[in-house]
């Protein structure tokens, strides 16, 4: 399986570069499917084509429009294809039947029939398929939202059950950084599904990230590679080795994301999941979701959406506020957010100090933090963003970074079961951890490097952090830590205390951490809300929120944290 991008065929010289490729396997005596994109700046061209004639088109027209550039593309390559003497033939998504939801411009791939494709393999062809596009249970043409060629292309590969998936770019593979602002990024050798789907959806944009989560459910190999030199390129498997000592293997920096933050908001059981649900039910995904510990039982909720979202989220929030009785909905659209992503960070390691060291040093100012397992993402002013990557690549030595190796297929212990569609959301484990105890330390000052002294003192102290969040400075930050570490980790805290903020560090250990582990967790806006909505209709209070692409993570109440699992475990059906 092959993908071609938009750059990979946007003339007639980029096209046979793209063919070479497609010949070059074939005559390695593979059978050879190629997905390709729009010409390069042909579905922008569409849009705004559309637009000139209505600002908001029929959502069905425009995917009717929209598909024709993939179309063209098909066209132009197949045609290559046979004038250098290579029988090919072109399908567009719906002659193969890649079948979707109705969702106009924002499909999702339900199942991808094979026998056209096979048919035509089998006459010894060259299939060439239009990316982007499906069809729905009517027929009607649906396409996936921008950038989805991928999609398609790895959806595809799993369903054919393909050796490897080669996704041909302007670039020869995926950086520790973009390096256009990193000029001494370096090019990965290997990295893993989930690390490459915690960067692609954070803003790397090298491979879309739904395609990551179709491959790493269905366990499909990508390599990312160029079409105009014969660089090897980055693998992209179930799991690496040589990293075991790095911390991070990518820093990645978000321009379009925006901030709402909903003030005084009361501190009683269900707030989350009515935020949560209102905004997933508008099919927006939210991100960086921190609640800061409230004061007079009022707290303050802060979270990202996309820029382009920002309009709808907003609307929403306004509308709700007398329903949560908050006092206050704002927002900012001038920041961004800066992500550090590794495995190697699950062993610990001061990660999240060393970033916030590195941000303080240079006076940039973080406006918010928040963990997952493998990813730690800070907010800062966007006029700061590409000075902070800079920076975070700089600290962890990115630019040093080891050899790694890819390593053969690890089973991962997805299951899937029939009834998994290609895109559905995938929840494989609900489960809970009691040696957690929570430090709240109350306001910080508001200026840089607070943060980065704060985590650096405990890092310094040997003290593993697992959730750190900060909703903005002068609301303090929330870590927590092992149960046996709490005590030291406060005295820590308390003996930098008049340098850092004059009130004492809190903590609290009738606390438990309870996380909800699979494939699409972020990208399914409904996901988030249903476990928020298990959680409300129990009548219990959410402490922390950490939510990554392959995990959401809540502290709760210790008391609490079985009735949570159970219901968890009913409402989602697993039976574990
Ligand atoms: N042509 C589509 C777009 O530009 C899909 C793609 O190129 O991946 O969004
Ligand atoms: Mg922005």
């Amino acid at each position: 399986m092959q993908k071609f991008g938009g750059t990979s065929v946007a003339d007639a010289e980029c096209i046979k570069k793209a063919a070479a490729k497609i010949i070059r396997a074939k005559e390695q005596g593979h059978q050879v499917v190629a997905t390709v994109s729009a010409r390069a700046g042909m579905t922008d061209e569409l849009i705004a084509l559309a637009r000139d004639i209505t600002p908001e088109p029929a959502p069905r027209e425009l995917d009717v429009l929209l598909a024709t550039g993939e179309q063209m593309s098909i066209a132009l390559v197949c045609m290559t294809l046979n004038a250098m003497g290579h029988p090919a033939i072109s399908l567009t998504g719906g002659q193969v039947g890649i079948l979707t939801d109705s969702v106009h411009t924002k499909a999702r791939i339900q199942k991808v029939r094979t026998e056209a494709i096979r048919r035509e393999l089998d006459k010894g062809k060259i299939v060439v398929v239009a990316g982007f596009q499906g069809i729905d249970p009517d027929l009607n043409i649906t396409t996936f939202g921008r950038g989805t060629s991928d999609l398609t292309a790895v959806a595809l590969a799993a369903a054919l059950k393909a050796d490897l998936c080669e996704i041909y770019t302007d670039v020869d593979g995926i950086y520790t950084a973009d390096p256009r602002v990193v000029p001494n990024a370096v090019k990965l050798k290997a990295v893993s599904h989930d690390e490459i789907l915690e960067l692609a959806s954070v803003g790397a944009k090298v491979v879309q990230s739904r395609s990551v989560e179709v491959a790493k459910k269905f366990r499909v190999p990508l390599c990312v590679r160029s079409t105009f030199t014969d660089s090897p390129g980055t693998v992209v498997c179930g799991d690496v080795c040589g990293f075991e000592d790095v911390p991070v293997c990518g820093v990645a920096l978000s321009l379009n994301e925006s901030r709402i933050t909903i003030a005084g908001v009361p501190d009683t059981p269900g707030v989350a999941a009515k935020i949560v649900g209102a905004i997933g039910d508008r099919n927006i995904n939210l991100d960086m979701i921190v609640q800061s510990f409230p004061i007079q039982g009022k707290a303050v909720m802060s979270f990202l959406v996309k820029d382009t979202d920002l309009r709808e989220a907003l609307q929403t929030c306004e509308r709700l506020k007398d329903e949560l009785g908050a006092d206050d909905v704002s927002s900012e659209a001038e920041i961004a957010r800066i992500s550090a992503v590794g495995k190697g960070m699950i062993a610990g390691k001061g990660v999240a100090a060393r970033l916030c060291a590195a941000l303080g040093k240079r006076g940039i100012n973080i406006e918010m933090i928040t963990t997952s397992e493998i990813n730690i993402s800070v907010v800062v002013s966007s006029a700061d963003g590409e000075r902070a990557l800079l920076a975070v690549h700089e600290a962890f030595r990115l630019d040093e970074l080891p050899e790694v190796e890819p390593l053969a297929e690890t089973p991962t212990g997805l299951q899937l079961s029939e009834s998994d569609t290609m895109e559905g959301l995938h929840v494989q484990l609900v489960e809970f951890d009691r040696d957690q105890a929570e430090l709240k330390i109350p306001g910080l000052r508001d200026e840089p490097g607070q943060a980065g002294l704060l985590l650096g003192a405990l890092a310094d102290a040997k003290i593993n952090l697992d959730i750190v969040l900060q909703n903005s400075c002068s609301s303090g930050i929330s870590v927590t830590v092992k149960r046996d570490d709490v005590a030291r980790a406060k005295q820590v805290v308390d003996a930098m205390s008049p340098r850092l903020t004059d009130e004492p560090a809190q903590v609290s250990t009738d606390i438990a951490k309870l996380s909800i582990s699979g494939v699409g967790l972020r990208s399914h806006a409904g996901a988030a809300s249903t476990v928020f909505g298990v959680l409300a209709r129990e009548g219990i209070n959410i402490e922390m929120i950490g939510t990554s692409e392959v995990k959401i993570s809540v502290i709760v109440p210790e008391a609490d944290v079985e009735r949570a699992v159970a219901a968890l475990n009913a409402e989602l059906m697993l039976d574990n």
